[in-house]
């Protein structure tokens, strides 16, 4: 698809240039331009910020006529209009806080063969409840303006995805409705069963799967263990700020609401222009945050997952995580968010076992969890591998490490990554086993920070084990031993709805680490 000359592609070259302001394109923006232009159905997979926007958006311009763009939330929807607006595109949205007025404009655009309107973003509510808005684009259809549909978010169908939305089900009729206009559907995640799904619902069984590769080689990778004291991280944290990335713009993720606003303050004591962003702020308190920081006047954003949808700042320098996600796939999107003009920036995680079992806490009630919890634990616990072969093993990508340009803290030769040493594994094991067994003999139920006590010898005298005579051992070391372990099932996570977490021994040779609701 990409190496023959089709009729729009002098166009497209010089709209690209001259519209879109832009020298080249990325991986798979061409290919999926040309299979949407010669109206073929097609689905592309491309993480976050790779590039999706534009492989509708150009081909809108080089149309006639009008495309439609189903898209689930407002917020984003307004942020590529004001973008399309300092581009002099002619676009607009119909949604639920569209004035009747507005409303009546663009209805009339729809059916106007003089009108410039290239592109028209709704939400799937409006088009599933809105027949007058449905007997438009019928219309529209007739007149041959409907030049093509694009679908965001398209894994919105599917109930098998994570994010499944009822709306989306009602694009099933459109194919039907509209046989000859091209559908684009566009993701960043969605697994093959979901695929096939969207598929099926979309009514598209011959489209085109078009997948980018989840690589993005500007971003580096590091896993940092985070100090025992919230002080200590704190400083470790200051300091990266104010020297490494001094001046420079950033996020630092956490991991509840509490944590967030304490790292605020903190960064601000210490004169960093910071602002705070979660959940229990209004809408305009983290819209003002969200816009300050876009605009320069505060370097860096402290907040939860909640912000995420819609930021789109090219020059974020470094995403610090100051707790461990809950899944890869949440790291590579948070991540993500650096480096989007494809500039050297740093992703950092903080890495320590208790933020483990705060997250477990939270997931282990969904399906895949802490299975999903489990591959983050892997990944920070592995410093034998390059963490580009574990994203990109993650994402079902074939990856050749020579590829990484040091680019990671296991492929950087002046990472200070530090290696595990897995000589005397088998005693520790063996060690926390029998603490485990003790305990298990005497009714008690361990934590995992009663389990190191109990293993350095500290805490009640009914846990610890005489035999164990090795006990020079960190805290560190003693915490990446319990990871390994429930990685590989020798410990298994227990939940309650309890203030703490426990372990057990198993009957089977293996043993439980119970884990309780704080
Ligand atoms: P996605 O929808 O995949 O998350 P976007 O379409 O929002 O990503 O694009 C992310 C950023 O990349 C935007 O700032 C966009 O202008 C930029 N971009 C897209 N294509 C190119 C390109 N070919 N060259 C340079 N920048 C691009
Ligand atoms: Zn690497």
């Amino acid at each position: 698809w990409s190496k023959e000359d089709f009729p729009w592609s002098e166009e497209l070259n010089t709209t690209l240039k001259d519209v879109f302001k832009l020298d080249k394109l990325r991986p798979m923006q061409l290919q999926t331009m040309n299979i949407t232009m010669a109206g073929k159905d097609c689905m592309l997979i491309m993480p976050t910020g790779g590039g999706k926007s534009l492989c509708f958006q150009l081909p809108a311009v080089l149309s006639k006529g009008i495309t439609l763009v189903v898209s689930p939330l407002i917020s984003l929807m307004e942020d590529q209009l004001m973008a399309l607006k300092t581009l002099d595109i002619d676009s607009t949205t119909f949604n639920s806080n569209t004035s009747t007025a507005d409303a009546k404009t663009i209805q009339t655009a729809m059916t106007d063969p003089n009108s410039t309107l290239k592109l028209l973003y709704v939400t799937p509510e409006k088009l599933a409840k809105s027949k007058r808005f449905m007997n438009k684009l019928e219309k529209m259809y007739e007149m041959g303006r409907f030049s093509r549909l694009v679908i965001d978010e398209v894994h919105c169908c599917s109930q098998w995805g994570h994010d499944f939305r009822p709306d989306f089900k009602f694009l099933g009729i459109m194919k039907r409705q509209f046989p000859t206009v091209p559908i684009l559907g566009l993701t960043a995640t969605a697994t093959l069963k979901v695929l096939d799904d969207v598929k099926n619902i979309l009514n598209i069984p011959h489209c085109q799967l078009l997948r980018a590769s989840f690589n993005r080689p500007n971003l580096y990778y590091e896993i940092r263990t985070k100090p025992s004291s919230f002080s200590d991280t704190m400083t470790e944290i200051k300091t990266l700020i104010q020297t490494r990335f001094s001046g420079q713009s950033g996020i630092v993720y956490c991991f509840s609401k509490k944590d967030c606003e304490e790292v605020t303050i903190d960064l601000q004591k210490n004169g960093i222009p910071t602002g705070c962003y979660h959940a229990n702020l209004t809408g305009p308190e983290r819209s003002r945050v969200h816009e300050k920081w876009s605009k320069g006047k505060i370097l860096v954003v402290v907040a939860t997952i909640a912000f995420g949808m819609g930021i789109d700042k090219p020059d974020v320098r470094f995403v610090i995580h100051h707790s461990i996600s809950k899944s890869i796939e949440n790291l590579y999107q948070e991540s993500g968010r650096a480096g989007r003009d494809d500039k050297k920036s740093c992703c950092i995680v903080y890495y320590r076992l208790a933020d483990v079992f705060r997250q477990s806490c939270m997931v282990f009630t969904e399906q895949t969890g802490l299975k999903c919890l489990y591959g983050i634990l892997a990944y920070c616990l592995n410093v034998k591998r390059c963490r580009r072969s574990m994203i990109a093993e993650h994402f079902g990508e074939l990856w050749d490490s020579s590829h990484c340009n040091g680019m990671c803290d296991h492929c950087d030769p002046n990472s200070v990554c530090k290696y595990f040493p897995q000589s005397n594994m088998t005693t520790h094991c063996r060690n926390i086993l029998l603490i485990l067994q003790q305990a298990a003999e005497t009714d008690q139920k361990l934590t995992a920070l009663k389990l190191i006590d109990a293993w350095f010898g500290k805490g009640p005298a009914s846990l610890r084990v005489s035999d164990i005579k090795e006990k020079n051992i960190t805290v560190e070391k003693a915490e990446k031993i319990i990871g390994f372990m429930l990685l590989n099932d020798y410990l298994k996570e227990e939940f309650h709805f309890t203030a703490y977490t426990t372990i057990s021994y198993m009957k089977h040779g293996k043993a439980r680490l119970n884990c309780s609701k704080e």
